[in-house]
């Protein structure tokens, strides 16, 4: 197939390849002094309660800083960190500097705000993962219904005896678990009943295809309906039209997250964007 293109074209190949292969080292080697240096930065975007309208929640999305490429989105170089080991240092990170900000947002009378952070396969894969959360939420001062962690659904396909004692443990603290990316993972849904989960998010990808005509909105519809069943809270993902937001607010889901209320902001923004509201 690449030698029908011609010299040129296989010459592009081998040249992309090449720059990737050097790309993903210059990351594996980086990502320590990132930490280091902090380079690496927590940008937050809120979630909103579509019946009242409040601010429901913040999630913490990472951003890296370098001082050569600019800001890297996550999607980059979190599988490196992955691969490599370090994204339980980084998850560490992420969680303790998402606390310290949650305890401002708390002291400053936002009291029912929540804190969604991300955490990776490779961090519930530690035996003491849990532990260190424990630690991070005293040292803050944060109880456990403020937190959620946001899991995909790929963590269900590895060790699931682990993965399950930790979100046992994690629950019985009140910690809450929400399921991102939901709907477009390979897992069975069988786990939907036996593990402690608080929250569905539902894929951005159901949300784009929101039209004003009901035909086109079955999907999100059923796992709405579905989640009522199963005592699960709601998060819709992506939401950038006023269309999809009406639609998701008549369709009665509870949260919604996405442009159309606010992009994901560096910490400094934050204690006003709670006082003002999204509007
Ligand atoms: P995610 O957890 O599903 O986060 C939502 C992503 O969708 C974010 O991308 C956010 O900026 C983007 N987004 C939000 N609203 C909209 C919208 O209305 N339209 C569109 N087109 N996009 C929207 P981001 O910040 O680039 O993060 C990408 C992914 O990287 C996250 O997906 C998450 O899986 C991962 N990630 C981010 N931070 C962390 C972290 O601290 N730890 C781990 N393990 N993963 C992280
Ligand atoms: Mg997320
Ligand atoms: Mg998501
Ligand atoms: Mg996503």
């Amino acid at each position: 197939h690449v030698k029908r293109h011609g010299k040129d074209g296989y010459e592009f190949f081998t040249n992309s390849m090449k720059g990737s292969a050097d790309q993903h080292l210059s990351y594996d080697t980086g990502l320590r002094r990132a930490l280091d240096e902090e380079q690496l930065q927590l940008y937050f975007q809120p979630q909103i309660d579509i019946q009242s309208g409040m601010i429901s929640g913040m999630e913490a999305l990472l951003r890296w800083k370098h001082p050569e490429a600019g800001i890297i989105s996550p999607t980059e170089f979190i599988p490196v960190a992955e691969e490599n080991g370090i994204i339980n240092e980084i998850g560490m990170w992420v969680l303790d500097s998402g606390c310290a900000e949650l305890s401002k947002w708390i002291k400053a009378g936002h009291s029912n705000i929540r804190l969604a952070v991300n955490v990776s396969s490779k961090q519930l894969a530690q035996t003491d993962f849990e532990h260190h959360v424990f630690n991070i939420m005293t040292k803050h001062g944060i109880p456990g219904s403020s937190l959620e962690l946001e899991i995909t659904e790929n963590v269900l396909i590895q060790d699931m005896d682990q993965v399950v004692n930790q979100l046992r443990k994690l629950h019985a603290n009140g910690v809450r678990i929400a399921v991102d990316d939901f709907g477009i993972g390979y897992s069975s849904l069988g786990y939907l009943q036996s593990l402690p989960l608080s929250t569905l998010k539902i894929d951005r990808s159901f949300i784009s295809g929101i039209r004003a005509s009901s035909s086109r909105n079955s999907i999100v519809t059923a796992i709405i309906a579905m989640s009522k069943e199963l005592g699960l809270d709601i998060v819709a993902e992506g939401v950038e039209t006023e269309i999809q937001h009406q639609q998701l607010k008549r369709l009665g889901c509870p949260n919604a997250q996405g442009f159309l209320f606010g992009r994901p902001m560096p910490k400094e923004h934050v204690g006003l964007f709670l006082k003002k509201g999204y509007t």
